[in-house]
């Protein structure tokens, strides 16, 4: 038998030998930059370097967690980079990018969890590209969330993302160094600070979550007020990494998308290859238009 299921073809991707490719990379190895689109082995690097849009990964390529699907790698980080902040200001201007979006590992080494750092991007992304909209895609903070999302908050992004990833039933084997209702307190509480930001959350499909369970987390979602929501296939990285359970079909995608949009999201980004990043800033320039 097969070791690892056999991806269907609504699964295809193109091989990135683009000019832009290699020019995204190059900044990124310039400007000495992690993306989690190499980092986490997104399916759509072609894809969306080419078009020059990148996820940067603050705060070190080396995550003090080890989720069961996460293709980042686990260990001791080195020190914070102080000229993190401005070389992510300087990739922004250099992509010319009207969005962006940050994330970063988990940093549970650090007395601040990284907020700080947060912080730092988001002020020097706010002095070298005015018009670039922002948005994050932070970690649980664990137990300093308060904290880290009082002053992330306070920073002012436009977009606040923080991804649930899968159904609560599954956290223990997918996600075991977190709690889903700590995760989606930190989301209702950024609303509560600041109801002008929008917030954002996604999940992995073919964990093994069944469709109910898929329905329960969207109106968890919505009653902590979440804006905007992305679904996408899991994809095992590694043979290491949890199996893939199951493979949604892409009109299947296309039903959870229709639920929804009729529980009251904003944005929703539904279909095999969707990742928190993918597209976003397309969608989001889309709905301050309407
Ligand atoms: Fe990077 Fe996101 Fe595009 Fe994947 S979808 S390549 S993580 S920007
Ligand atoms: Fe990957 Fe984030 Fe989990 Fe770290 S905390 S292993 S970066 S998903």
């Amino acid at each position: 038998a097969p070791l690892r299921a056999r991806k269907p073809d609504w699964i295809r991707v193109k091989a990135p030998t683009s000019t832009g490719f290699a020019e995204t990379k190059q900044l990124m190895r310039r400007l000495n930059l992690a993306t989690v689109c190499e980092e986490a082995a997104c399916p759509n690097i072609g894809e969306c370097w080419t078009k020059k849009h990148a996820t940067v990964m603050i705060l070190g390529d080396t995550c003090t967690r080890a989720c069961a699907f996460c293709n980042v790698k686990t260990g001791m980080p080195r020190a914070v980079d102080p000229l993190e902040p401005e070389h992510v200001a300087v990739a922004a201007a250099e992509m010319g990018l009207q969005h962006i979006v940050i994330t970063s590992v988990d940093r549970d080494d650090l007395p601040d969890g990284g907020a700080s750092q947060f912080v730092k991007v988001i002020q020097a992304l706010r002095r070298n590209t005015p018009s670039t909209t922002i948005e994050i895609l932070t970690p649980d903070f664990r137990n300093k969330a308060q904290a880290a999302v009082e002053s992330i908050v306070e920073a002012r992004p436009d977009v606040y993302n923080h991804n649930l990833e899968t159904v609560p039933r599954l956290y223990p084997t997918i996600r075991p160094g977190a709690r889903y209702y700590a995760s989606l307190r930190l989301l209702e509480s950024v609303k509560r600070h600041d109801p002008s930001i929008f917030t954002k959350s996604g999940v992995m499909m073919g964990l093994g979550e069944e469709r109910l369970e898929v329905h329960q987390v969207m109106d968890d979602m919505r009653s902590a007020d979440i804006d905007f929501l992305t679904m996408g296939q899991y994809l095992q990285p590694t043979p290491k990494h949890a199996k893939v359970a199951d493979f949604v079909t892409p009109k299947a995608f296309d039903a959870y998308a229709a639920i929804a949009r009729a529980k009251g999201f904003l944005l929703v980004a539904s279909s095999p290859l969707t990742r928190s990043s993918y597209h976003a800033g397309d969608d989001f320039a889309k709905l301050r238009a309407a």
